[in-house]
């Protein structure tokens, strides 16, 4: 069944930035029980995406707009004393925007949200301003 997307939501795994994939998502399923990953999609340190669920089911990032949702995360965001950093490497960058804007062209309709955005979220997600972020950014390397 299509989904409604109102949302492209961007987060951070708030894990240390050599966290590994396979070890969040079992996090996920054996620590929090949850049925479904927290995103669709992780975007690892070195720009590699990978693609945990299928657009056209619900996963869990931002508690009560999961079901109009996709989720896109970045492996990292926080530092050594766990305070909220953007700690992204130019190949997550690159990728996430990327990402973002294959995604906001299959649905016209969303609007590209941090995970802080939404109302009485107290988390840092994803520790940086992705409105700012996106109006402001160039690709490394493109002249
Ligand atoms: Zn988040």
């Amino acid at each position: 069944m299509k989904r409604n997307i109102k949302y492209i939501v961007v987060h951070c795994t708030a894990t240390p930035p050599e966290a590994k994939v396979e070890n969040i998502v079992r996090y996920w399923k054996e620590q929090l029980g949850w049925k479904n990953p927290g995103y669709h999609y992780i975007i690892k340190r070195n720009g590699e995406i990978v693609s945990l669920l299928s657009e056209d089911l619900v996963s869990n990032g931002v508690k009560n707009y999961n079901q109009q949702s996709v989720h896109i995360s970045y492996i990292g965001g926080i530092d050594k004393n766990n305070k909220p950093v953007d700690n992204r490497t130019p190949e997550q960058k690159k990728a996430m925007f990327n990402k973002l804007v294959a995604l906001s062209e299959k649905y016209p309709e969303a609007q590209i949200k941090g995970h802080r955005d939404f109302p009485g979220v107290i988390k840092a997600c994803p520790s940086f301003d992705v409105r700012t972020w996106l109006k402001d950014y160039i690709p490394e390397g493109v002249t």
